[in-house]
């Protein structure tokens, strides 16, 4: 890639002016639809539309397209179709079909009546094939793929003319023809665009526009034996839905040429493509491909792990359609391309989690607490916040015993000055509760501590005693009113920022995370979750944000997974090798 540059912040901002209104800046693709609706180009018209290849499920980076066509069409009063670009049958599955529309819908984006298939266009992209061989602008050609590559050329070297570049129209329809009716074997022919072959766009050396292939569509069976190409489907199906601006990535800004081609050929109605860079993040691999490689090979679970960067792994992780949609508009559109940090969509998601998510104590490594002057039987309802950010979330009642469960981290038997949690002889206050003070750590044969002794102040609760500063406060649970569940703390997928980095002869795969996924059992949760619906979202208190997970939790059988910790952990870890390699410098 030739324009990699590490971005930060997101958005572009060469490519954006100020908005006139004073909000965000109009990016370049509003700017252009602005001029177009300003001019007349296209009678006043925004029809967008958002073009998957059913072959895998939805990423990130799909997202991207998603909010800005649908968004487009939102902002200028215009139209969004959803179509399945289903062209070739070969990699093509209804689950995919299935899943990118339930995607696409819990982003928050409808389409209305509008779902299409450039598979129904199979008949009118046949005709329009039939419309260029009477032209004399395209040929069936019997090369091999072998020979038509060898006879391209190169970037530096024209292409030569194919031998059957000269066969006459009737020979042409004859034979085309012919490839419809099935007369030929799988490979033996294409029809190819009759252009340039010394051109110096490689695309418009006598593309391919059909191939002969007996393969079953998922949606028209086996009545065809010929496919188009992406190419010759992909501008007319614009065209047909009467698409006023295309937006495409990068990639296809070469393509232009010949869709503009073939559209002029053609005469019919010519939308506007715009291309824009695609998502790129780091610690992430982002294409199909890759994916669907991640889940055959078994590295994760499936489509929906919610390690993976495709929308249902988003999902299942705990990610809301909100932090989706504000991280795409934050990252803003480009024309160049760059990776954005993840940690970028990460804080996306913590702003909003911290909003809405309600608070709850849950112990991951627990550590058993017997507070030894707290009455045998005694159980107080103690009122905690549900979440501070949000007021009218109100307060629940947690129970509180003489057993709790703490998180083994909150204690040390030495602990630095700085520690300022739980300690022989040091007092700590329990969330909602009480203070209390550390009398004797009890260890096991083999001198590991496996629980504490300690006692509580009674005049502590809910107010601090006078000339007693208490600074810690840790998170806990009844041990008596628990709720056991599963906790998967998952982290990223890939070590390295950029996955892609690896040595000769290895791939992206080398950098998978061996820690991306450690699962907790028997974690002590506070009993009102004992009912969580599942994807229900939480914030453990100061452990991180969490979710029910949505496929494997049952009540009675719980299991959280870990969205997200609270603050970026992969920062601190940054920081401190680079502070490692400043002091090595030295
Ligand atoms: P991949 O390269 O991941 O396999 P694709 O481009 O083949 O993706 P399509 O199903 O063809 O996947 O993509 C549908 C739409 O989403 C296209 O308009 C494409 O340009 C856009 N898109 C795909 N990947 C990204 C990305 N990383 N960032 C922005 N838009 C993307
Ligand atoms: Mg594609």
């Amino acid at each position: 890639m030739a324009n990699q540059e590490r971005n930060t912040n997101g958005a572009d901002e060469d490519a954006n002016s100020a908005d006139a209104a004073g909000g965000r800046s109009l990016n370049f693709i509003e700017q252009i639809v602005e001029e177009d609706l300003r001019t007349g180009k296209f009678g006043g018209r925004v029809q967008t539309r958002f073009p998957p290849e059913p072959n895998g499920y939805l990423h990130i980076g799909h997202a991207k397209s998603i909010c800005l066509n649908f968004g487009l069409a939102a902002k200028y009063n215009g139209k969004c179709n959803l179509r399945f670009d289903d062209t070739n049958p070969c990699k093509e599955e209804v689950e995919y079909v299935e899943s990118i529309q339930e995607d696409i819908r819990w982003l928050g984006f409808d389409w209305g009546d509008r779902l299409y298939y450039a598979s129904d266009y199979f008949e009118q992209l046949y005709q329009w094939a039939i419309q260029l061989v009477h032209a004399g602008k395209a040929y069936v050609c019997d090369l091999t793929g072998d020979e038509i590559r060898q006879y391209r050329g190169t970037l530096t070297t024209p292409g030569r003319n194919s031998p059957y570049r000269d066969r006459s129209v009737e020979e042409n329809l004859d034979l085309f023809q012919r490839m419809r009716a099935g007369e030929f074997p799988d490979g033996s022919r294409t029809l190819r665009a009759k252009i340039d072959m010394a051109h110096p766009n490689l695309n418009m050396r006598d593309p391919v526009l059909y191939r002969i292939l007996r393969a079953e569509h998922h949606r028209t069976g086996n009545q065809w034996c010929i496919y188009s190409m992406y190419d010759f489907a992909h501008g007319q199906s614009d065209s047909i839905e009467r698409i006023t601006h295309s937006i495409c990535t990068l990639e296809f800004e070469n393509h232009r040429p010949l869709y503009d081609w073939f559209i002029q050929n053609l005469g019919i109605y010519a939308p506007q493509q715009i291309e824009f860079a695609r998502l790129n993040l780091s610690f992430t691999v982002m294409s199909k491909r890759k994916l669907l490689e991640l889940v055959k090979q078994g590295h994760v679970g499936g489509w929906d792990d919610p390690r993976m960067p495709t929308i249902s792994g988003l999902r299942r992780r705990g990610y809301t359609p909100e932090s989706i949609r504000n991280f795409c508009d934050r990252i803003g559109v480009a024309k160049f391309n760059s990776t954005i940090d993840v940690a970028v969509l990460e804080n996306c998601l913590r702003e909003h989690l911290n909003a809405v998510a309600p608070r709850a104590l849950a112990v991951l490594h627990p550590l058993r607490v017997v507070i030894d002057n707290y009455p045998e039987d005694q159980v107080e309802q103690l009122e905690a916040v549900n979440n501070p950010e949000d007021p009218s979330a109100g307060t629940r009642k947690i129970p509180f015993s003489r057993v709790v469960y703490i998180e083994r981290d909150d204690f040390r038997e030495d602990p630095p000055r700085q520690f300022h949690r739980l300690a022989p002889g040091r007092e700590v206050r329990l969330r909602y509760g009480y203070i209390i003070c550390c009398q004797e750590a009890v260890k096991n044969e083999q001198g590991e501590v496996v629980e504490l002794r300690c006692t509580y102040d009674p005049d502590t609760l809910g107010r601090q005693p006078e000339g007693r500063t208490v600074k810690g406060v840790i998170h806990w649970v009844s041990a008596a009113h628990a709720v056991l569940a599963e906790v998967r703390l998952y982290d990223r997928l890939f070590t390295q920022e950029d996955p892609e980095d690896v040595p000769e002869g290895q791939d992206y795969k080398t950098n998978l995370n061996s820690q991306s996924l450690e699962v907790l059992r028997d974690c002590p949760v506070e009993p009102n979750l004992a009912e969580a619906a599942p994807g229900t979202r939480l914030q453990f208190e100061r452990l991180g944000y969490f979710c029910v997970d949505a496929k494997d939790s049952r009540p009675g059988a719980l299991v959280f997974n870990r969205t997200v910790p609270l603050r970026d952990t992969w920062a601190k870890i940054e920081k401190a090798h680079k502070k490692v390699s400043l002091k090595d410098s030295r």
